[in-house]
């Protein structure tokens, strides 16, 4: 039987943003339906950014369990699994394989990496400059077994993770050129809108960059910050003719507003006929609209087995993680067969 699968994950550095909902969680939810679902929390990831707030992220892990579940996510079922990273230790290893096989001019050409670099507050580390390739092992661990191109690994991710979707199929050929077909490439899924820009306009909704709206943040604090938000700059008055392309209240009406009217929306900005204040108040009536069910459904999972999920699903994780390994160490030579000929003596099992 062929076996479709995902994996995907978040960095728990606090709770989640409208920009992961639409980049990210909203693909998840009706692939549920179809596939076997691994769902990382990324916490070593986050150490490549937030190494001196340990306390950060273990707060964080629970958060980013509450969002998962207030959007819809369903870790009481048999096929979605939560599993928490640094738990699973087979991915540290492959990391270091990987890492042989990627030239480090790859990382440093990497536009993401480039991208994220110039935010960093402080110099980059190394394993900030190699992430792209632990999330190219955290893929690819999860490759369905036995080989077979017509298995599936999908991964469902925002635009910006394009690149290291790329990056992780190139490791993934390069891998099988060499030692023989272990891994299937990963197939990248990007969401309709694929950046969420940030309440300032910025190009990216972001928690470093102080410009998002979380989806627990309630009813006033949405009215507070869609009030605030950017809009053209060129609109300085009501009636001045608008460009509701560059405009973030806009594209937040197209990914979460009413969609029958978002054409009439875009043609009465642009005519002039629309105000930002009106525009505005109308997207702060869609955002609660929307967020008003996420909210309750975060509230109720606070009283859920939240650790029981995670450690069942990391569980499941580390036993697919354990295969693989297998495979790996037979085609690279590293379970050593003329040195360990009998079964008593293996080293470490
Ligand atoms: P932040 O920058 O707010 O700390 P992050 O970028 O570190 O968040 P990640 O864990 O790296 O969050 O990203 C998780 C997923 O959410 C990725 O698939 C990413 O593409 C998506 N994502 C994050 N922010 C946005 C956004 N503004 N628009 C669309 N997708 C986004
Ligand atoms: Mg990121």
């Amino acid at each position: 039987m062929l076996i479709k699968r995902i994996l995907t994950g978040i960095r728990p550095t606090g709770a989640l943003h409208l920009g992961h909902y639409i980049g990210a969680l909203k693909q998840w939810v009706p692939l549920q339906e179809e596939y076997e679902c691994f769902f990382l929390i990324a916490d070593v990831q986050a150490l490549t950014t937030h190494i001196d707030k340990p306390e950060l992220i273990e707060k964080a892990v629970r958060e980013v369990m509450l969002d998962w579940i207030a959007v819809g996510l369903d870790p009481t079922r048999d096929n979605v699994n939560f599993v928490l990273q640094s738990r699973v230790t087979d991915l540290t290893e492959l990391t270091t394989y990987f890492t042989m096989l990627v030239p480090f001019s790859d990382m440093e050409k990497n536009p993401t990496i480039k991208e994220e670099r110039a935010d960093l507050r402080s110099r980059p580390t190394a394993g900030f400059m190699i992430y792209p390739i632990s999330q190219a092992a955290d893929i690819l661990l999860f490759v369905p077994y036995p080989f077979d191109e017509k298995n599936e690994l999908l991964v469902p991710v925002g635009e910006d993770q394009v690149p290291h979707l790329e990056g992780t199929n190139k490791i993934a050929r390069r891998f099988n050129n060499r030692y023989g077909k272990v891994f299937i490439e990963c197939t990248p899924k990007v969401g309709e809108v694929g950046r969420l820009p940030g309440t300032d306009g910025q190009s990216k909704m972001s928690k470093s960059l102080g410009n998002v709206i979380m989806l627990k943040d309630g009813p006033e604090k949405v009215k507070g910050s869609v009030m605030k938000m950017f809009t053209d700059p060129e609109k300085v008055r009501k009636y001045d003719p608008g460009h509701p392309k560059d405009c973030p209240v806009y594209l937040y009406h197209k990914a979460f507003g009413d969609q029958d009217t978002i054409h009439s929306r875009a043609a009465r900005c642009e005519s002039g006929a629309l105000g930002c204040v009106e525009c505005k108040k109308d997207l702060i009536v869609s955002l609660n609209e929307f967020l008003g069910p996420i909210r309750k459904k975060r509230k109720q999972a606070e009283k859920a087995p939240l650790g029981k999920y995670l450690s069942e699903g990391t569980k499941k994780a580390c036993e697919i993680g354990e295969k693989t390994m297998e495979e790996v160490r037979k085609v690279m030579h590293l379970d050593y067969p003329s040195v360990f000929t009998t079964e008593g003596d293996q080293v470490g099992k």
